[in-house]
């Protein structure tokens, strides 16, 4: 049996992930799993997969879970290091981190740490610590296999060859719901913008995809984990959201993985990897390929692109203060106290005032992460 636990279980990748291992039946199951506050929804999941233990971040919210009796000798964690507390558990072969922004830095690490096999959806965790999380895997034997969609498909494209043989990676991007969008981007609405043309996600990278700054966390998650200078990293709009991402490799042959905009094929790539097993996806058709197209993105429309390759340059804590500053906008904006420009504009004011540190202690990424928080809600007026 191989033992799984779920960071973020109540989330969209986390449910996916129940999915996945759902569909998979022999061979897995789900050892632990943990979310933030909503305690009603690990009712059901933890009545149907009786993990051994249980975690939620808020502690009346696992009080209540605890009252409401589904938890059947499993052992309840609670408190901001509930998640934490079980990602390093013994009985866990692969830890799934689906836990949303910076709230998934520790578990994650955590779970690195304990040498696991790390099936990695938070890309915020890498584009904070990078350079950290990579040095405790090399020390702790930990494996971090990408579930982001077009980083899985990098990944398996990759395998086609050498590393020192990649010559550049296109990392493709739906370009979200304002690719087309003729009007001005400073006064679209919530609504607008949650509104994504291809995937079904939670609120934070759906507004991240809108601002393309999910596509400047991705490059810095792709610099990280395929260890690839970031002028190799290109981005493409690719509305189709088919082709995953592409590598192109020094003799000029170029390897795409393909398939249909559904994250439990990338999330079970990573928990059955280098094993392929049946899975609930539908084919592709090959009509569904007939018009694929390809458009480079508009650098001034979509300015959080620029800023990714920065800190993707920089390493460091440039991309922890990049995701600081980006969530505590986004939080602004989807609570109405800032403009949907607002979100890049700010990100790039901290980015401009911060002073990198290149390999950072882990405290040293909170103080990055602390100084960008306070610079942001200074700059959006948040602080009374
Ligand atoms: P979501 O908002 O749907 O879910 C977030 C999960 O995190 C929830 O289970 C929530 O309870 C948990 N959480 C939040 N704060 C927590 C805390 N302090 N302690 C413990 N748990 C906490 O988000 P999502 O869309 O599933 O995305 C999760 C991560 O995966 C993000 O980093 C995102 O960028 C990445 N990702 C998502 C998709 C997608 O299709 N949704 C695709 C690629 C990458
Ligand atoms: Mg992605």
């Amino acid at each position: 049996m191989t033992g799984v636990t779920v960071l973020g279980v109540t989330g969209s990748i986390g449910r996916s992930t129940l999915d996945v291992v759902r569909s998979l039946s022999d061979g897995y199951e789900i050892v632990g799993m943990s979310a933030g506050s909503k305690w009603e929804a690990m009712v059901e999941p933890a009545r149907e997969f009786k993990p051994s233990r249980v975690a939620l971040a808020d502690g009346e919210a696992a009080e209540k879970l605890r009252d409401s009796g589904v938890l059947d000798g499993a052992e309840l964690f609670s408190g901001p290091d509930a998640s934490t507390r079980i990602a390093d558990a013994d009985d866990a072969d692969v830890v799934v981190s689906a836990i949303v922004g910076a709230a998934g830095l520790e578990p994650t690490l955590a779970a690195v740490r304990a040498g696991k096999r790390v099936a990695l959806a938070n890309k915020e965790a890498l584009v904070m610590g990078g350079d950290l999380m990579l040095r405790t895997a090399a020390e702790s034997g930990a494996v971090l296999l990408p579930v982001d969609s077009e980083h899985s498909a990098i990944f398996q494209s990759a395998l086609a060859g050498h590393k020192h043989e990649i010559k550049r990676i296109i990392l493709t991007a739906s370009g979200g719901p304002f690719r087309a969008f003729a009007g001005d981007l400073s006064s679209v609405t919530v609504e607008q913008a949650l509104n994504h043309p291809t995937w079904s996600m939670g609120p934070k990278i759906t507004i991240d995809s809108a601002t393309l700054m999910n596509k400047a966390l991705e490059i810095i998650e792709a610099r990280w984990l395929f260890d690839v200078p970031a002028d190799t990293i290109e981005v493409w709009i690719h509305p189709q959201s088919i082709v995953h991402s592409m590598v192109e490799f020094v003799d000029g042959s170029m390897v795409a993985q393909i398939g249909p905009p559904d994250m439990r094929l990338p999330i079970q790539y990573a928990i059955t990897y280098p094993e392929r097993r049946a899975g609930s996806s539908r084919s592709l058709s090959v009509e569904d390929m007939a018009s694929l197209t390809f458009e480079r993105p508009d650098l001034e429309r979509f300015g959080a692109l620029e800023l990714g390759w920065r800190a993707a340059r920089d390493g460091g804590t440039a991309g922890a203060a990049l995701s600081a500053a980006n969530e505590v906008a986004v939080d602004a904006f989807l609570n109405g106290a800032c403009a949907f420009t607002d979100i890049t504009d700010v990100a790039r004011k901290v980015m401009d005032e911060h002073e990198n540190n290149v390999h950072p202690t882990l405290s040293e990424i909170w103080d990055a992460d602390r100084a960008a928080r306070e610079r942001t809600r200074r700059v959006l007026g948040l602080d009374n």
